[in-house]
């Protein structure tokens, strides 16, 4: 049956040789249709691109020219409307798919997922379609997502390879820089294949015999990385900080602490691990500058806590002051876990290495490989000060580790992760800093470090915009003069979107206390991730968000409801 090869043992590498192509030129089609670093028209449109070229059999069948017709009208990579307009119209028409397909003239129909629910009254006359559930079904087409028939492994990878690549952020395209998602190296992504393909899973031995050792060395290099003086340090692999910032908690809970408190800029992950383990919300400590404030932490803290610290804000991308904050800790008798999900690869760099001095003094930090460290999600670490406290992570199950098998000599992986079946995310991060060694891997961060501070400086030259700090890694936060003078956030809030929508430029946001009184006012934020531009590349985008701001000012200033 097409489709069914297996990719690893005998003839795999040949069965993927023939299915790789296939998958890269859907990629390189869906690139070159995309033409911008975002698709646009925002999520619905996203989601109406996937219904368009294949979900609704009805338009596929009536309207075979379709496809062509949808690529000069859209004059984008996706169609207009959005998913809520489709399910809306087949619902408003459950009985009539051919007339629907007449009416729209086009792929998806107009209006957006706004418009339909009028449409949908109007042409209903009642609270709820006539004909019931049963017409509703009337149609039994199965999601385009799980058909019944396959189209076979190539014409399947090319198609959707093309949708995916098309209906995409592309993090490689240095307008994308809203978050911490990184465009990854293509060394990365070749490992990868090769990894999914021999699909070490990481929970037994057995399954993982050379990837677990690859981890292993991996993971103590990292342990040595974040604490080189230590003399039993150890790390595992997490999915990313969320998980890293729950095993600290965890870790601190397991030896008897309840309490943790973590600065205003803390990731909204350190509250919810908290709630997860059952324990009390985080006290919130003071920030000033997007940086937790020692003092203010000392003044609250409680002996036998957890303090939370984070080296590299997800907003501003600021420090805290970690030795400080290290010293607090030490004299209240509590536990510290540094966030540094955001900033630990730094540690690869000696130029900016000083700026997480303190980290050592953590009990426990936390990585992320997939920001800087150019790996495709998910690549995060966790690392531990004494390899001992990992050892609240220590589970028997007898199909995976049993004692005589541990005692027989076979490695006990089970307890170094709290997922079961786990990827050999080590892997690629292996074979990146074997290619690149810490120091190329240093150059990169410092890259992009080096780009964000000229952009800084030109927002800081730049007539329609302001910058909120110099940068301390590569985030580079700015408003729209013109926000200023009106004091409206709202028009912030519309300059991203409205990028977003136009598919220009994918930028991000964040609510920092700079407002009359320490007030919440918004921000627009870039992010860069990108080790291979240059200022000059961020100077379009910078003109592009201060024209938005204009433009957007005088909509809102033509608009009824402003009037
Ligand atoms: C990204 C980030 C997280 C969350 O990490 P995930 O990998 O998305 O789970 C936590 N803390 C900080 C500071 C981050 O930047």
């Amino acid at each position: 049956m097409r489709g069914d090869g297996l990719a690893g043992g005998n003839g795999g590498a040949e069965r993927l040789g023939k299915l790789i192509p296939a998958a890269l030129r859907g990629m390189a089609a869906g690139v070159a249709e995309r033409g911008g670093p975002v698709p646009a028209g925002g999520p619905a449109a996203v989601a109406a691109a996937l219904v368009a070229e294949h979900g609704e059999p009805a338009a596929l069948v009536a309207e075979p020219a379709a496809p062509a017709a949808l690529a000069v009208e859209r004059g984008g990579p996706v169609p207009a409307g959005g998913p809520a307009a489709v399910a809306a119209a087949l619902v408003a028409e459950p009985a009539a798919p051919a007339a629907l397909v007449a009416e729209r003239g086009g792929p998806v129909p107009a209006g957006g997922p706004a418009a339909p629910p009028a449409a949908l009254v109007a042409e209903r006359s009642g609270p709820v379609p006539a004909g019931g559930p049963a017409a509703l079904v009337a149609d039994p087409a199965p999601p385009a997502a799980l058909p019944r028939h396959g189209v076979g492994a190539e014409a399947a990878l090319e198609e959707l390879c093309r949708l995916l690549a098309a209906g995409s952020a592309d993090p490689a395209d240095p307008a994308c820089a809203a978050h911490l998602h990184c465009p990854p190296l293509a060394v990365s992504v070749a490992a990868d294949v090769v990894a999914s393909a021999l699909n070490p899973s990481m929970d037994s031995w057995d399954q993982a015999p050379v990837a677990s050792e690859l981890e292993r060395e991996f993971t103590a290099g990292i342990a040595r990385l974040c604490y080189p003086g230590a003399a039993s340090p150890d790390a595992v692999v997490t999915t990313g900080g969320t998980e890293s910032n729950l095993l600290g908690l965890l870790l601190a809970r397991e030896t008897g602490i309840v309490q943790s408190f973590c600065g205003a800029n803390a990731h909204h992950s350190v509250a919810r691990a908290a709630w997860l383990l059952g324990l009390p919300a985080p006290v919130v400590v003071p920030c000033e500058g997007d940086r937790m404030l020692p003092d203010a932490l000392a003044a609250v803290l409680t002996p036998g806590s957890v303090v939370v610290a984070t080296a590299g804000t997800t907003n501003t991308g600021t420090l805290d002051p970690l030795p400080e904050i290290a010293a607090v800790c030490r004299r209240a008798g509590a536990r510290l876990h540094v966030d540094a999900a955001y900033g630990g690869t730094a540690l690869c760099s000696d130029v900016l290495r000083p700026k997480l001095a303190g980290l050592d003094l953590a009990d426990s930090v936390a990585l992320d490989l997939h920001k800087f460290g150019w790996q495709p999600v998910a690549a995060g670490l966790f690392a531990a000060r004494e390899a001992a406290d990992l050892a609240s992570l220590t589970v028997r199950a007898e199909y995976l580790n049993a004692d005589d098998d541990t005692e027989a000599g076979l490695p006990d992986l089970l307890g170094r992760s709290i997922r079961t079946s786990r990827r050999p995310d080590a892997f690629r991060m292996a074979v990146t800093v074997r290619a690149l060694g810490t120091d190329g891997l240093g150059a990169l961060v410092e890259r992009c470090c080096a780009t964000a501070a000229e952009v800084a400086r030109r927002v800081e030259a730049h007539p329609g915009l302001r910058l909120w700090g110099v940068p301390e890694l590569s985030t580079v936060v700015l408003r729209p003069v013109v926000a200023d003078e009106t004091g409206d956030d709202d028009l912030v809030a519309r300059v991203r979107r409205a990028l977003l929508e136009a598919g220009t430029a994918v930028v991000g946001r964040a609510t920092l206390p700079t407002g009359p009184g320490g007030a919440a006012q918004l921000w627009l934020k870039l992010t860069l991730l990108h080790p291979h531009t240059t200022a000059d590349d961020y100077a379009p985008l910078l003109d592009h968000i201060a024209a938005t701001a204009g433009a957007e000012l005088v909509a809102g200033r033509e608009s009824p409801v402003a009037s």
